[in-house]
């Protein structure tokens, strides 16, 4: 235990997303000090997007390390765990309901994840408000966090936890996210139950999904009797522009979308034309697999800093997983040098199997046809 050392060590999380806040939450629990910083100007800035399940093995795991677990579960939708597999007509192909006693995947809001985990660190541990720009320095340290707003923090290490478009990533990997050729439009459903009751029947108390080989419809409930469905398409990343439609014509948009689901039954289009709101366009991106970089004393990354891949509902899972061994393995090892080696040995195998099993494409997404459809994809297969 390396304790007194390390409460000596400046530490900075980039990324108050899931994977940071695990990381604070477990550091502080063992008396070590760390300063997270992120761009939202506050917790609820934005809205955090939908609803994530975490599995036994990994991100309820780390929960179980932070000492939140039993909240978590308090806050979690088991019957969330739910989940149907429709053909194009909306009939229902397989249907995976959860036993009163399981817990293998309970879903909760991303925003509601948040709030759990920043209000169990101490006050003052986020600093909002702060877009990481880069980070300079010697390898050996003190690095230096250069800010947007022109502002210099000084520290003796870096965990990059901020996301897909990570700024930290460049102090130790040259790679960069590649589009990976399917992209999710995103559309939201209010007061689902009563607004939207054919839907709401249509798709049970967790997710259902749909798909034909080219495209693909998720359904996911979240709470307050929200609804939320990614249209996942094979499509050039500047598709909007090359059949000019603009992000906010909401009925141009819908009919072009209408073309291309032109043989899905009308039932299973209530997903695509019912919606309250605009789409939101969500390219997916993904790192090269496997993606590793030479050992640094002073900067390291976790979660989709450090391995963005296609969505397979493993995401989350896994950057709090990194979080959890990246704080337990800088709790326990006689230096910081010694802490990063022994969590990224670990880190790199078991994200480099997932990320070369996906190998950055994202058409499983579209494919739940043919031999396998039973099994569904690999959310579902579990
Ligand atoms: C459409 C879609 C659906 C998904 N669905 C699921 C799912 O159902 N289940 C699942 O497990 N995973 C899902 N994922 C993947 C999951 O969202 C990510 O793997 C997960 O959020 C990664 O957590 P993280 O903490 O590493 O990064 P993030 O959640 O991306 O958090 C990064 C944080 O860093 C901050 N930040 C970013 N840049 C900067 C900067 N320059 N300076 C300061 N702060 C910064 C951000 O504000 C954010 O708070 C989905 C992804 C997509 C795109």
């Amino acid at each position: 235990m390396n304790t007194p050392t390390l409460a000596a060590e400046r530490i900075s999380i980039i990324g108050a997303g899931p994977g940071g806040l695990t990381c604070a939450r477990i550091l502080q629990q063992r008396g070590i000090p760390v300063t997270v910083y992120d761009r939202d100007t506050d917790s609820s800035t934005r809205n955090q997007g939908g609803s994530l399940d975490l599995h036994e093995e990994d991100g309820q795991l780390a929960l179980r390390e932070a000492g939140l677990l039993d909240e978590f579960f308090a806050l979690a939708r088991m019957e969330g765990q739910e989940m149907r597999m429709l053909d194009t007509t909306g009939e229902v192909l397989v249907s995976r309901m959860p036993d009163d006693d399981d817990t293998f995947a309970p879903e909760i809001d991303r925003g509601h994840l948040r709030e759990l985990l920043l209000r169990s660190l101490e006050p003052g541990t986020v600093r909002w408000n702060r877009a990481l720009e880069s980070v300079t320095g010697p390898d050996s340290g003190p690095r230096s966090l250069v800010f947007a707003d022109g502002s210099i923090v000084e520290t003796d290490l870096v965990i990059g936890a901020d996301g897909a478009s990570s700024r930290v990533r460049p102090a130790v990997s040259d790679a960069t996210p590649s589009y990976t050729g399917v992209s999710f439009l995103e559309a939201w459903f209010d007061d689902l139950d009563t607004s939207h009751p054919e839907l709401a029947a249509m798709i049970g108390a967790g997710s259902a999904l749909a798909s034909d080989g080219d495209r693909a419809l998720f359904a996911q409930r979240n709470s307050g009797d929200h609804m939320r469905v990614y249209i996942a398409r094979r499509e050039a990343l500047n598709w909007m522009a090359e059949h000019d439609l603009r992000p906010d014509d909401t009925s141009a948009i819908r009919a072009h979308l209408l073309q291309e689901f032109s043989d899905w039954s009308p039932e299973t289009l209530r997903m695509i034309t019912d919606n309250d709101g605009a789409y939101v366009d969500r390219p997916l991106f993904a790192l090269p697999a496997p993606h590793v970089w030479a050992p640094s004393p002073t900067v390291t990354l976790l979660g989709d800093a450090a391995h963005l891949m296609p969505p397979a509902g493993i995401g989350v899972n896994l950057a709090m997983l990194d979080a959890c061994e990246l704080a337990l393995a800088l709790a326990e090892a006689d230096t910081v040098d010694q802490a990063l080696r022994n969590y990224e040995s670990t880190m790199f195998p078991r994200s480099s199997e997932r990320a070369v099993e996906l190998d950055g494409h994202a058409d499983f997404l579209l494919d739940m046809g043919g031999p396998d459809a039973l099994a569904g994809p690999p959310e579902m297969q579990r």
